[in-house]
């Protein structure tokens, strides 16, 4: 088994796969965290690139599968320090294309949904600097699989909402329209939203959400680490407080949960499978 794998990994160098030019960046989502979950054009471009700057989302396993000789650059937070500002990054990036290598940048989840891709990019293209965009598996629909939670599912909700719970100094984000999000869609789905999760259940609330609409906050989806907590509505902040679920997490507001009893399959195998 271990053999053919092998094997059909190797055939990803062949030609159909686009060539990582030097002095090229390719952003590229990692997806949620299982190492199995990112797609086969990132495995590619891991073992064609020079040097890969990557997030703190991103989860290190995957860097096994880099050829020897590859470099690494770790552009997250870490032991309590500052993370690097975004421009800092984006300029790394410009100097690393311009010094001919060919810049890996993986990112977890994908690359454009709440993870900086976008100003990443565009700083790249105001330089000049050509670039490909590599989607990867967002937390917010694949991690949530992993919870046995469906994003979508025509009994309980034909639109979903994601939503971010920060804005870019890390409070609840001001310039959202809390009585459009709270009518708009049955499910929403919520990223970076555990640490003002009380403030905007009650914004939710006050705008007309249900208060004993279920919540559920779904911790390192995907991971062996994995852990989901259930709550309501006007529950959830005094939840968080006492029970801090671990980060990162997803937080679901809605019926979509409801699927959960009967879907979670992933529980039962978490220590099976390190891959994915
Ligand atoms: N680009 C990423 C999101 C980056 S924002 C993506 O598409 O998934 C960071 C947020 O993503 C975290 O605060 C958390 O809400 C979510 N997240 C990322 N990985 C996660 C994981 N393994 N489990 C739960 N939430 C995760």
């Amino acid at each position: 088994m271990r053999e053919t794998q092998t094997n059909n990994f190797a055939k990803l160098d062949a030609e159909d796969f686009p060539t990582f030019h030097a002095g090229w960046v390719w952003l590229v989502g990692a997806g949620p965290g299982a190492p199995g979950l990112m797609s086969l054009l990132a495995y590619h471009a891991l073992q064609h690139c020079d040097i890969v700057v990557y997030d703190a989302l991103v989860n290190p396993d995957m860097l096994r599968w880099l050829p020897e000789g590859v470099e690494t650059e770790y552009a997250g937070k870490r032991g309590g320090k500052p993370s690097p500002v975004q421009t800092d990054i984006s300029l790394r990036l410009i100097t690393l294309a311009k010094e001919g290598k060919r810049v890996l940048r993986l990112k977890g989840g994908d690359p454009f949904m709440f993870g900086r891709g976008g100003e990443e990019s565009q700083t790249l293209a105001k330089a000049g600097i050509p670039f490909r965009i590599v989607p990867g598996i967002s937390a917010g629909i694949g991690g949530l699989a992993y919870a046995g939670i469906p994003a979508t599912h025509r009994d309980t909700n034909h639109a979903v909402i994601f939503l971010t719970g920060h804005d870019a100094t890390g409070k609840m984000p001001a310039n959202v329209n809390w009585q459009a999000i709270a009518t708009a869609a049955p499910v929403i789905v919520m990223y970076m939203g555990v640490k003002n999760l009380g403030e905007i259940a009650e914004a939710l609330i006050k705008a007309g959400r249900p208060a004993d609409h279920p919540v559920t906050i779904v911790s390192n989806a995907s991971l062996p680490s994995q852990t989901v907590a259930s709550t309501f509505l006007s529950e959830a902040g005094a939840y968080v407080e006492a029970h801090k679920p671990p980060t990162p997490a997803i937080v679901v507001i809605g019926h979509a949960s409801d699927w959960r009893p009967l879907l979670d399959w992933y529980s039962p195998k978490l220590m099976e499978n390190k891959i994915g």
